[in-house]
């Protein structure tokens, strides 16, 4: 039998995409003499549809990032056998703290303190707490959201006295866009350096242990300043396709 066709690599699947995203972890990691365990992967599913976060799932993954509540919503139902944990990376309009609160395990991009009023608020509602990090600007880009590096010791001060239905478990941001690596790398070493900082002044119940920095192009570089958690989408899952 011939056919001119040629065959997809076999090589492409998720199972191997997540083989190789693992491998690249372990050799960061070495280069930066730290375990390959000091760093977990948080799977970005946002665009991707229940068949592939299931087939992730099905390859040990539990825990997904998602940037809209809307989308979190849409996939929890089809998936609610697999007792999946959906993690919020995306800004987060204060008028969705009531699905936030209700859906996501974990806040990553909590900034403010009028997000944390509201969230509180229908987390108290709900009987729950949860886990979050403050996202922090580390860079100068408008369209990036996040703390101002000078408002983190106040702001960490009034969610641990305000706000106990968030449990503060460490700092996230996203680097500059840019080519430079040197310019990448300042981003994740400033978030490094900030949190070594808040852990100077000893602010009761917050803990930083988590640093939430790295995605698909940057990874590495984030592994090298100390991320302890990479949020990876295209390189998983492939290429996203917005919708028009
Ligand atoms: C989409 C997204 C990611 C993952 O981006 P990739 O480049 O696909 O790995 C990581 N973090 C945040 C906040 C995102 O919105």
């Amino acid at each position: 039998m011939t056919d001119a066709t040629p065959m997809p690599s076999s090589d492409d699947t998720l199972a191997s995409r997540l083989a190789a995203l693992r491998a690249r972890m372990a050799a960061a990691c070495a280069r930066a003499g730290r375990p390959a365990g000091d760093v977990t992967l948080l799977p970005v599913s946002k665009t991707f549809g229940v068949d592939r976060i299931r087939e992730a799932a099905g390859l040990g993954l539990t825990r997904f990032g998602e940037n809209k509540t809307q989308e979190i919503r849409q996939k929890a139902g089809p998936l609610a056998d697999l007792g999946l944990q959906w993690v919020l990376i995306g800004h987060l309009q204060t008028n969705k703290a009531k699905e936030a609160a209700r859906d996501a395990a974990e806040v990553q991009s909590l900034d403010r303190l009028e997000l944390a009023e509201a969230l509180q608020r229908r987390l108290d509602l709900q009987g729950r707490v949860i886990d979050a990090l403050v996202q922090v600007k580390t860079s100068a880009e408008d369209s990036k959201s996040g703390l101002a590096p000078a408002e983190l010791p106040t702001f960490l001060r009034a969610v641990a006295r305000d706000y106990p239905a968030l449990r503060i478990k460490g700092l996230m941001t996203l680097a500059v866009n840019s080519d430079d690596p040197q310019a990448v790398r300042a981003c994740f070493r400033q978030l490094r350096e900030l949190r070594d900082q808040m852990r100077g002044e000893g602010i009761a119940n917050v803990e930083l242990n988590r640093l939430s920095m790295g995605m698909s192009g940057d990874f590495e570089l984030a592994i090298e300043e100390g991320s302890t958690e990479i949020r990876v989408g295209s390189a998983l899952f492939g290429a996203r396709q917005y919708p028009a």
